[in-house]
């Protein structure tokens, strides 16, 4: 028999879901168990064609929509997400192996959430009149065309929409490339849009690893590519988008700070260190997974932080008493363990966890390691994974200098009850997205994004329409033309 999560087909283009079973078959692995759940193909040349083809096409007319027409299909789309919430989220559990505890209230719900934001903001993306004596300069903001969205493993339903929202509601078309890992959701996000009244070829999605990736980047009809991916990858993106002279958006990995200082309020801190570090696993890119503790709560905060860590319930996914969940796929699992064992080897404290949890599937312990030093591997790499590192630290200048002394620059967070001390901090921290007394919100409403290594450009708000579309400026002249000759 069947099962529920396999979609009808592998790619969804021009308003249809297509089929091209010559393309490299893609296993889609329930991480919970390990069983193969779905099958889809990588989109042959034939497939990237078709999908570029009918983007291009649709996409002049979608921008001669009105703003609020064009927001009143994503608001229409935000609403079915939201109708259907419990099947998203059950898909995306499949995908991603995370808990349905999770998946219920961060993935289709954060999808609706920037559908129904930029549906919004669609009909209020005016130009400016700028006064010259008598002659007058007026702007338009324009959309780009043709974009390309390429998605990463740990939010497939949030990403697509990230994306999606802010280019559609600017009047772009989308080509969507989820991860060849979690390929599942974003044919749902494609077919609610579909069904909310978006045009045929407006948003696709096609699938694929990073050859069909490269594909979609390299093409000339393509004006723009947001990708959310590693490091490496982004580099590899955003050169060769450079070449085609193409806007950017990077939203790329983190090995980001979370200072707890020692007057923090301890219960405060240990919640933002478990949100910052376990939620989805750990996979989540933002996660504050240097966690420096000021010496004078140390032992104090890390007796907390095992206690409640403790508390996880690992188990089946699909069970909405469970909060923890397995790693996406085998390999993802071997990488973090490999991890674990190099943070052991190389003098970290295990407090907890520190091992594959005895159950099938791809579960790893959620892992605290104490004593970590800032040269250690686990110190400097992205693990993307359940493994916290701990670090101490004396005083407020060293910690700063500690914290920013990485390539990377997502995020970044302060607990204490001082303040002057916490804004004082931020503003010298070098991160993209920052937290005073939490951890890891991402509202729509807020900008998300890195610095340094961790990207280029900003998703959400209203900064993200500003990577979607771009200015036009025209010169009005009420009188003569003078010339020179
Ligand atoms: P990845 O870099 O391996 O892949 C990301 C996507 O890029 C995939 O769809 C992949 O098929 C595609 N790709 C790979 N090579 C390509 C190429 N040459 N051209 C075009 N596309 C190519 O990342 P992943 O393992 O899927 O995801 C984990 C990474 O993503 C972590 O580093 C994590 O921090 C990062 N991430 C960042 C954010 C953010 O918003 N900043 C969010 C989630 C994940």
């Amino acid at each position: 028999m069947t099962h529920p999560a396999q979609p009808k087909a592998s790619h969804f283009i021009n308003g249809e879901y297509v089929e091209d079973t010559s393309g490299t078959q893609i296993p889609v692995i329930y991480a919970a168990t390990g069983e193969q759940i779905a099958t889809v193909h990588a989109a042959t040349p034939a497939i990237v064609e078709q999908a570029l083809a009918s983007a291009k096409a649709a996409q002049k007319e979608w921008a001669k929509m009105t703003g609020t027409e064009r927001g009143r299909i994503l608001r229409r789309a935000a609403d079915i997400m939201r109708a259907r919430n419990h099947e998203l989220s059950v898909l995306e559990t499949y995908d991603t192996g995370k808990p349905l505890q999770e998946t219920l209230v961060a993935d289709a719900t954060s999808g609706a959430d920037a559908l129904e934001y930029f549906g919004g903001l669609a009909g209020s993306l005016t130009g400016e009149h700028i006064p010259m004596g008598e002659d007058w300069v007026y702007t338009m903001r324009e959309a780009l065309g043709l974009c390309v969205g390429i998605g990463a493993w740990n939010y497939p339903t949030q990403i697509a929409c990230w994306k999606g929202a802010p280019a559609l509601a600017c009047g772009n078309s989308m080509v969507f490339k989820p991860s060849e890992t979690t390929p599942l959701c974003a044919l749902k996000v494609a077919e609610i849009l579909h069904e909310a009244g978006a045009p045929a070829g407006i948003y696709n999605v096609i699938q694929g690893m990073g050859e069909v990736g490269g594909a979609l980047v390299t093409d000339p009809r393509v004006d723009k590519v947001s990708l959310t991916g590693s490091v490496p990858t982004g580099k590899k993106v955003y050169a060769a988008a450079a070449t085609g002279m193409k806007h950017v958006t990077m939203e790329l990995g983190g090995k980001s700070p979370l200072i707890i200082f020692d007057d923090a309020d301890v219960e405060n801190a240990v919640g933002g260190a478990i949100n910052g570090n376990f939620y989805s696993s750990g996979q989540v890119c933002s996660n504050g997974t240097r966690v420096f503790v000021q010496k004078g709560i140390k032992e104090k905060f890390l007796a907390r932080l095992a206690e409640r860590t403790g508390n996880a319930v690992i188990g089946d996914p699909m069970d909405e008493a469970t909060s923890f969940g397995p790693m996406v796929t085998e390999s993802q699992m071997n990488i973090v363990l490999g991890y674990i064992e190099k943070g052991k080897a190389e003098g970290a404290r295990v407090v907890c966890g520190g091992a594959r949890a005895d159950m099938p599937g791809y579960y790893i312990q959620p892992t605290v390691f104490a004593d970590v030093t800032d040269d250690m591997t686990i110190a400097r790499e992205e693990i993307f994974g359940p493994v916290m590192s701990v670090l101490d630290f004396d005083t407020e200048e060293e910690v700063i200098l500690r914290a920013n002394d990485t390539e990377f620059g997502l995020s970044a967070g302060v607990f204490t009850n001082d303040f002057s001390r916490a804004h004082r901090v931020i503003g010298q921290l070098e991160a993209g997205s920052c937290f005073i007394n939490s951890y890891n919100d991402a509202p729509v409403e807020a900008p998300f994004g890195g610095v340094k290594a961790s990207g280029v450009g900003r998703e959400n708000s209203k900064e993200a329409i500003k990577h979607f579309s771009q200015v036009k400026s025209v010169y009005v002249r009420m009188g003569d033309v003078e010339a020179a000759f």
